[in-house]
This record gives C-alpha cells, structure tokens and sequence, in this order.
C-alpha cells in the first residue's frame, strides 16, 4: 500500500504539495525547514492558479531533495473533476522533471472533500493521462524513445484516514487499469484487432482476472450465428473476409435470484461505411468504432478485478463493415434475430443492426433488471454535442436518472437527445419491411437511432441507449486525458454506475 503518514516519510525524490489561492499550503505537515526552502519562491514566482507548477530544490534538506508545489486556483472552483486534472499535472510536471520512479504526495484538506476522495481522483487523474500506446513502434524506435514507467506515488495523509485512503487509491488503480486496458483495445491497429482478435484479447483479460471462478464466457462465430439466424450481426459482416463474432460474458457474484445488470457495446473493428463507403478522411478513425465494445468490457474487467457483489452480463457483437462482391446493398432487407425485417437503405448505418440483434438477445436470454447499450453510432450525435459528451436516450426515467447521478460523480458527461415522439416516431418505418435503418429525413438523426433500437428491446426491461461517437474520441489532449486518441469515456461512468446498483 502506498499510503503512509508525514512522520513515516523517509528520503525522497520529490515532494508533491498544493497551494491555495493565498499560497498557502493545504494538508498536515509540520517540517519548518521544508517550509522556509518554499517562503521566497512562493512569494515571488508563483500565483498559485490552478494546475500551475513550481518547482523548488531543497539542496541540503534530509529527507527531500525537490518539492513541486501545484497551485488548487480558486477555493469556490474545486472538484474532484479538479482533483483528476492535477493528478495529471503533477505525473506531467514530473516527467518534465525527470522523475523517474516515485513521488511523495501531501494529500491537501480542502473544503467538504474527504481524503480519500481526494487520494482516489488525484491517482485517478494520474494513471489515466500515462497511458501510453507503444506496442507497434519498431525496436529501433523504441530504443531512442523508449516508453516512460508509470510514476508511482505515495499519498500522505493523516493516521487517521489511512486505512480508507489506501481502499481509495486501490480502487482507483484497478479503475484506470480497465479505463487504459480499453483504452489499449480502441488504438490497436484494426490489421491487429479483428473480431476474432478481440475474442482472444477478452479471453486474455478474463483468465486473468481474480473472479475468472465466477465468469462464463460464451463466443458464437459464424456458424452458431447462422445457426440461431442472427440476421443484423451476419449481414453486416458478410462484406467482410474476417468472422464476426458474439461474445458474451455473464458474472456471477451476487444473489442467486437477482437480475443482472446488462451492458450491451458496439463492436465494429473497422467501419468503412460498407458499399455506403466513407469518403477516406472519415475513415481513418474508424478502428474506433468498437469504443462501445471496449467502453461495457472495460467497466466489466473494472467490476471482476474489484470482485463486487453483484450479477452481470455483457454482450458484444463484433464485426468488419467492409464493401465487397459480399457486402449487403442498400435495399436490402434483412431479418434480424427478433424475426423483425429490416430495409438497409445505408449500409453505414450498421451499429444499429448488430446491437438490433445484441439487444434482442440480452432481453431475451437473461431477462436483465436494466440494459444499456454503448455505441459510437451516429454523426449526428457527435454533431449536436462534440466530444463533451455522450447523448442519452432511453425508455426509463429511473435508469436515466441513475446515469445521470453516475456521470455527475465520475466527471464523463451525458446529455438527453430531444425525445418528441410525435416528430420523430415515424421516422424509422419503412414501406416494405418493417423498419429501415435510417430516418426518412437527416434530422434528428442520433434520436432515430434510438428509436430503431428500441424496437428490439424486449420484455419491457429498462433501458438506455449512451452515444459515444463525440466523447469516445479525442482529437487533442483534454483534461487528464494527456493524448489525443481513445479518451475512455464512458468507462468510469458505467463502473460507477454497476457500483451504485448493484
Ligand atoms: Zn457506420
């Protein structure tokens, strides 16, 4: 455990503390000496506004060779949202520095936080923005930049709060090992993850995982999806030369006789569009289509490695979207695993057909208490909100709420997409099937996804349909997400959201 008291400190390498706006430092530590080697840079080169760095060298000091001291900006401004963005300031400010190994970090007391909350989002913020992708630069490459170890820290905190703090920042560690294990999954080459390859990357995850007892893993291919007429997940594949697969993952640890919370999560390994092929510079971020996949697997890792008690399942439907002599054409109609006819005017729109079959089958099977489903779906959700955050739309006031709550405390933003049925409801039917996959008109298009998944939502279980397509994607570094590509969003969230319904 990396937490100990100010009097346990022994040497370090640096010392992490925080100022508030009156430059003052916030958390229990009594050491004069240390306190006079900051007085005069404090005074002079520093404004203590948030995220700023100062770095002090203490020469002959006994236990401390650095100090950075982080400015907390305005006391009336702080979150825990904060707390996550200056745990990836002080990991970014050590790198700058050199630091190699570790750093000792004084736990600030400010206003009506806890201390462990405050350990939770600063290790939270730190190990999200390390992540690092490297696996595909050469030898030679990785020679000259080799990729960075993880700096650990050592949170200090009061005696007393010892025991929650170190549950905290635990807690955190195993989070952010799942937001970065999906994180991983998104970036990988779609030469590299392919269905199959996604298949044995899960498998991967679950054989290591302390609960694999209590998991059942399940993957139908080809002819087991043929075999149980799956008709969504295989016409979107059929363009492809790679299988499609249908993985599922049940958890077992709560009552026998409660329902599982169910999580549904697109995973297109590549999307061109199909014969509705995307123009090339669409197309090149388009590995991330399977972010909806990676997003429920992830908050599944995140719920096993922490062993919670409750009952879970996960469903995934994998595929390649691919135009070729193969491929399905607009005016196809197909059937989906519901018996429903679908009219493919767009073979773009192929989210919606495999997590059609997706949803079916997670309603049907396992009569769940909730399912929600996460998908980068449509342009137009990415459109209406960028990638601030994720569109909710849904059939329960409860589980809407929930997530709400869920994003609220995790910092990953959803926002309602405009439900006005009489506008919008007769959107997606079609003259000679029963649905078609896209809206008679472009608008509104992220709610008419919605609407057509609903359709295949059975047995009246709540559910809730989360729009990725903005906020699973950073073109840029955003707060403690320190690269640009897959941002983990909403992978907090959901395991925030499994933790408080269990
Ligand atoms: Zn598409």
């Amino acid at each position: 455990m990396s937490v100990s008291t100010f009097r346990d400190l022994k040497n370090q390498e640096v010392l992490v503390v925080f100022a508030d706006e009156a430059k003052k430092i916030q958390g229990s530590w009594n050491d004069s000496v240390l306190k006079d080697y900051l007085k005069v840079p404090l005074e002079n080169d520093f404004r203590a506004k948030f995220r700023e760095p100062l770095l002090v060298y203490t020469h002959s000091h006994p236990t401390t060779k650095r100090v950075l001291v982080l400015g907390l900006g305005k006391k009336s401004d702080i979150s825990l949202q904060n707390f996550r963005n200056l745990g990836a300031s002080l990991a970014g400010a050590l790198k700058n520095k050199n630091v190699k190994s570790h750093a000792s970090v004084l736990v600030p007391k400010v206003g009506k936080f806890k201390t462990a909350e405050i350990v939770e989002a600063l290790q939270t913020g730190a190990s999200v923005y390390q992540f690092q992708f490297t696996e595909l630069k050469s030898a030679e490459s990785l020679k000259k930049n080799p990729p960075s170890k993880p700096i650990e820290l050592q949170f200090i905190v009061e005696a007393k709060d010892l025991k929650q703090a170190g549950a905290a920042e635990s807690k955190a560690k195993a989070t952010a090992e799942g937001v970065n294990w999906g994180r991983r999954l998104v970036a990988m080459s779609p030469r590299q993850l392919y269905p199959v390859q996604l298949t044995k990357e899960v498998e991967k995850m679950v054989k290591a995982s302390p609960s694999k007892s209590k998991i059942k893993m399940t993957v139908w291919g080809e002819t087991e999806l043929k075999k149980h007429a799956y008709g969504g997940v295989l016409a979107v594949n059929q363009g492809s030369e790679n299988e499609a697969q249908f993985i599922v993952l049940q958890y077992s640890n709560g009552g026998k006789s409660s329902k599982p919370m169910a999580l549904v999560g697109k995973g297109v390994t590549f999307d061109s569009g199909g014969l509705s092929l995307k123009p090339p510079q669409a197309q090149e971020t388009m590995k991330y289509d399977m972010a909806g996949a990676a997003s429920v697997l992830s908050a599944f890792k995140i719920t096993v490695d922490l062993q919670l008690k409750t009952n879970l399942v996960c469903v995934v439907p994998s595929v390649e979207n691919m135009p070729s002599g193969a491929a399905q054409k607009p005016g196809d109609v197909i059937t989906m695993a519901s018996g429903k006819t679908v009219e493919v005017l767009n073979t773009d729109a192929e989210g919606r057909l495999i997590l059609a079959d997706a949803l079916f089958h997670a309603t049907t099977q396992f009569k769940p208490k909730a399912v929600i489903d996460v998908a980068t779906l449509t342009g137009a959700c990415a459109l209406a909100v960028g990638e601030a955050a994720a569109g909710l739309y849904g059939t329960d006031e409860k589980l809407k709420k929930g997530l709400e709550k869920a994003s609220a405390e995790s910092g990953e933003h959803i926002w309602r997409l405009p439900d006005f049925e009489e506008f919008y409801g007769d959107q997606m039917n079609s003259d000679v099937a029963d649905l078609r996959n896209i809206g008679k008109s472009r608008e509104a298009g992220a709610t008419t996804a919605g609407i057509f998944l609903r359709a295949f939502v059975k047995n009246d279980i709540p559910w809730a349909h989360l729009d990725i397509a903005g906020c699973g994607w950073y073109d840029a570094p955003r707060g403690f997400v320190g690269a640009r590509g897959p941002s983990g969003v909403p992978i907090r969230l959901l395991a925030k959201f499994i933790e408080q319904n269990l």
